[in-house]
């Protein structure tokens, strides 16, 4: 079938393109800087969360090495966002070519009209980068009063820049010079993984080099599959494949599992022991990205004895310790901490409220004491339990502690 990879291509971009939108916007992935907050698949993340973003960082970022062993570039042409937005701009300044070609207009107004597309395309892209990084409603509120003061609108003009500049100048010379990606490739990829591949042991090849014309990165896939610039895009397939069916031949560039391996339309990925061992690892990650998220709660409690004094007595003859507590809400709902005690006999919790409650994202520090009769303990140091109970998720934590008594209490 002809020009079947560019039309799924196309149809994948623009996935993807939603796809960019949406993650920031409904929180999939998203690292609020300002409130330093990480977000993911829904969850709010505070960064001290540190072993749920260490296993999403792992996860991802193993995930991308693992498309690379099995998939080789197939993300530079399908997936990669300057990819996507370089060959709309290109088509974009091919078709106002066509409308000066056909002296439908001037070359100066298809000029401007470039220049106002991508103008208007940089702040629109740059507005979704940011919003990664800065909370949308806050940022959208920074660019309709034109700020440029604070950190967030002074990021978003420069970003808008930066695409303007990339998308008129530098576009698909990125992928070959500052992009490490293609270089990393060579390093990931082995005899097995998918790369564009010419083969003609009939010599049917016609030298009509329309797989040359059409290849976005200017390159001869005839002379090596293995050249940096190829992004794995099937330009060159399907253009081989167009011109060789008017003469009812087959193409002669397919997609191959490997130089010397089967095409890839004849037979799926070749497994081996480096496949299996890499999708063992990312299955660990998965995994312990699942357990740390199903592990995590809401809400954090920390209780720790504050020692600057071991102990102190009141007029009333009772012992006090004295500790400190911190509470942060991570949830998205008003929350109450309850504190109870256990295994401490005649022992009372003074504090100034019990529970305390927490708005959604808030974060309170505060100190309490806990006093016993004196003589109650049968020794110095008396281990018990601090209780905490969380509403309205009804979590409940239990935390060891020490009780310190002077030694004549005993
Ligand atoms: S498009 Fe096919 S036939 Fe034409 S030059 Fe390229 S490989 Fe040869
Ligand atoms: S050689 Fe083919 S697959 Fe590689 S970049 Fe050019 S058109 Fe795309």
């Amino acid at each position: 079938m002809v020009n079947n990879w560019h039309r799924l291509r196309k149809r994948i971009h623009l996935i993807c393109f939603l796809i960019f939108v949406a993650l920031p916007f409904f929180n999939i992935v998203r690292f609020d800087i300002p409130r330093e907050r990480f977000y993911f698949a829904g969850f709010e993340l505070w960064i001290n969360e540190f072993a749920i973003v260490f296993f999403t960082m792992m996860f991802l970022m193993f995930l991308g090495v693992v498309a690379s062993i099995f998939y080789g570039r197939v993300y530079c042409g399908y997936l990669c966002p300057q990819m996507i937005f370089s060959e709309a701009s290109l088509w974009l300044e091919a078709r106002l070519q066509k409308l000066v070609a056909k002296r439908q207009i001037s070359k100066i107004l298809a000029r401007a009209l470039f220049y106002a597309g991508v103008a208007a395309a940089s702040v629109v892209l740059a507005f979704v980068f940011v919003a990664y990084f800065v909370e949308p409603r806050d940022l959208l509120h920074r660019l309709l009063t034109l700020d440029i003061r604070t950190a967030g609108g002074i990021s978003g003009a420069a970003v808008t820049i930066v695409t303007f500049l990339d998308f008129t100048v530098v576009r698909l010379k990125f992928c070959t010079t500052v992009c490490p990606y293609g270089y990393l490739q060579g390093l990931l990829g082995d005899g097995n993984t998918l790369l564009v591949h010419y083969r003609d042991e009939s010599h049917t090849c016609i030298e009509c080099k329309k797989c040359v014309r059409l290849c976005p990165m200017g390159i001869d896939i005839r002379k090596s599959p293995f050249q940096v610039e190829c992004i794995h895009c099937a330009e060159c397939i399907d253009a081989c494949d167009e011109i060789l069916a008017k003469m009812k031949k087959p193409g002669l560039i397919h997609y191959a599992w490997g130089e010397k391996g089967p095409l890839a339309r004849d037979r799926r990925q070749p497994w081996d022991a480096k496949r299996v061992i890499v999708m063992i690892i990312l299955a660990c990650y998965a995994g312990g990205l699942f357990t740390a998220l199903a592990m995590r709660r809401a809400v954090l409690v920390r209780v720790a004895p504050d020692r600057t004094t071991m102990y102190r007595l009141g007029a009333d003859g009772r012992v006090y310790n004295k500790f400190r507590y911190t509470l942060a809400n991570r949830g998205g709902k008003q929350a109450a901490v309850v504190f109870s005690l256990q295994q401490l006999p005649g022992a009372r919790l003074e504090m100034e409220s019990n529970p305390v409650s927490l708005t959604a994202g808030a974060s309170k520090a505060g100190e309490f004491e806990i006093s016993a009769p004196r003589g109650a303990q049968r020794e110095l140091v008396t281990h018990f339990s601090i209780l905490t109970s969380t509403a309205p998720d009804q979590d409940t934590e239990t935390i060891p502690m020490t009780f310190l008594a002077p030694a004549g209490s005993q």
